[in-house]
């Protein structure tokens, strides 16, 4: 996890104050601001500053513009007793995320099996939040989720964006252990990765981006273009693109999370930035819940995947110092590690978020005359 820049550490109750005050600055309830922050918090103690608190500058212009709403309630649409369709009403996905996995692990936990159609949420974050809170009620579950107003990804054996970063997720509780969790962008990169390595952090990997001459790279400059002294990154005007994973087949997943995420929830495709009345940022998030008590009475389930696990991880590693890892495992040990270390953040994103937080009133001396930021011990 190599920096660009050498990284400032933040301690996690430091970061938790300071950006929910920000938070509750453009007007989100204290346990919205609450959830929110922790949340970020969350995804940056699991390695992924690209959905953690670097958000901050960006989800406070998204409110100052109207376009995301604090303290949201899911709709109803329809129901049965084990389909939920739900309207987000552009609120902050870290509540409306919340609020949808309720109602899915409700009825799955009634029923066996459930599936929620959430449309128009604001930023759902880190998906893998959303199967490990399923997975505390012994639920396991798939996510399809996708990002109508934010064309960034060329599709395979293509130049111009034609999809979001539109990431999968899918998780099982296990008793007595974390939950496993698999969750990624189906892009090569999380545009959030562009963004850190922008800011001075870790670097993309060759081939995340791809030029508008159709030239791959790893320069994220070409997703944003110029950018103005006074303005934040935008993505979304830049020339070049993001690149799918996985070749054709990633690509083909990629387009299947417009398909079941926009269309069948009603959220909307990515061609939906056609029409300007479509281009506010928003996650269409396609969830299906199996309630494992329904398909095991005894703990079959739980040996069964503990064997498998065991089988999975005593392959030889092809490196002689390395290991083979299941999926979260990466996350769960990056977390153990950054508890104590505090989170590590570059400079310039670290600077971001305090010269945002000045200018909307957060009561902090966090930038002195000099125009140094703070950095906390
Ligand atoms: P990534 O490329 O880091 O892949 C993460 C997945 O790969 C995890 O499940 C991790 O456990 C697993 N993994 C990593 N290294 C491994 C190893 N050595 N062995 C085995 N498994 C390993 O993730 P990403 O594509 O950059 O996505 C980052 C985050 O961005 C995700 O949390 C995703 O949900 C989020 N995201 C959200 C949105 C949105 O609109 N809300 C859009 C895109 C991505």
């Amino acid at each position: 996890m190599a920096f660009q820049e050498t990284p400032v550490f933040i301690p996690v109750d430091f970061m938790q104050e300071f950006l929910q005050e920000s938070f509750a600055q453009v007007g989100c309830s204290l346990e919205e601001s609450e959830r929110v922050t922790r949340r970020l918090i969350g995804a940056n103690l699991r390695g992924h500053e690209s959905h953690g608190v670097a958000r901050m500058p960006r989800y406070v212009e998204w409110v100052q513009k109207g376009t995301l709403i604090p303290n949201q309630k899911i709709r109803l649409i329809q129901e049965n007793e084990v389909l939920s369709i739900l309207d987000g009403g552009h609120g902050f996905g870290q509540s409306i995320g919340e609020q949808t996995i309720q109602q899915g692990v409700e009825k799955a936990l009634k029923h066996g099996v459930s599936v929620t159609a959430l449309r128009n949420s604001g930023h759902l974050g880190r998906i893998g939040d959303w199967a490990e809170l399923a997975a505390e009620s012994k639920v396991a579950s798939l996510h399809m989720v996708n990002v109508r107003g934010s064309l960034l990804v060329a599709p395979f054996g293509g130049v111009d964006r034609r999809g979001s970063t539109s990431p999968f997720c899918c998780g099982i509780p296990r008793p007595d252990e974390p939950p496993v969790i698999l969750d990624f962008a189906t892009s090569l990169v999380a545009e959030g990765k562009a963004l850190v390595a922008l800011r001075g952090g870790t670097p993309l990997p060759e081939g995340a981006i791809i030029g508008p001459d159709g030239k791959l790279g790893n320069d994220p400059l070409p997703l944003y273009g110029e950018i103005p002294e006074d303005r934040y990154p935008d993505p979304n005007v830049g020339p070049g693109a993001l690149t799918g994973f996985g070749l054709h087949k990633g690509a083909g997943l990629n387009f299947f999370m417009e398909m079941f995420a926009g269309a069948l929830t009603g959220s909307g495709t990515s061609a939906g930035i056609q029409d300007t009345s479509l281009r506010r940022f928003c996650n269409g998030m396609l969830s299906v819940y199996f309630s494992l008590d329904y398909f095991h009475s005894d703990d079959w389930f739980a040996q069964e995947v503990r064997n498998y696990i065991d089988f999975y991880k005593d392959s030889r590693p092809a490196e002689p110092d390395g290991e083979v890892l299941i999926p979260g495992e990466v996350e769960l040990r990056l977390m153990k590690e950054r508890m104590n270390t505090g989170l590590p953040l570059s400079q310039t994103s670290w600077k971001d978020l305090t010269q945002k937080a000045e200018k909307i009133g957060v009561d902090r001396k966090l930038v002195d005359q000099a125009g140094n930021f703070f950095i906390p011990n």
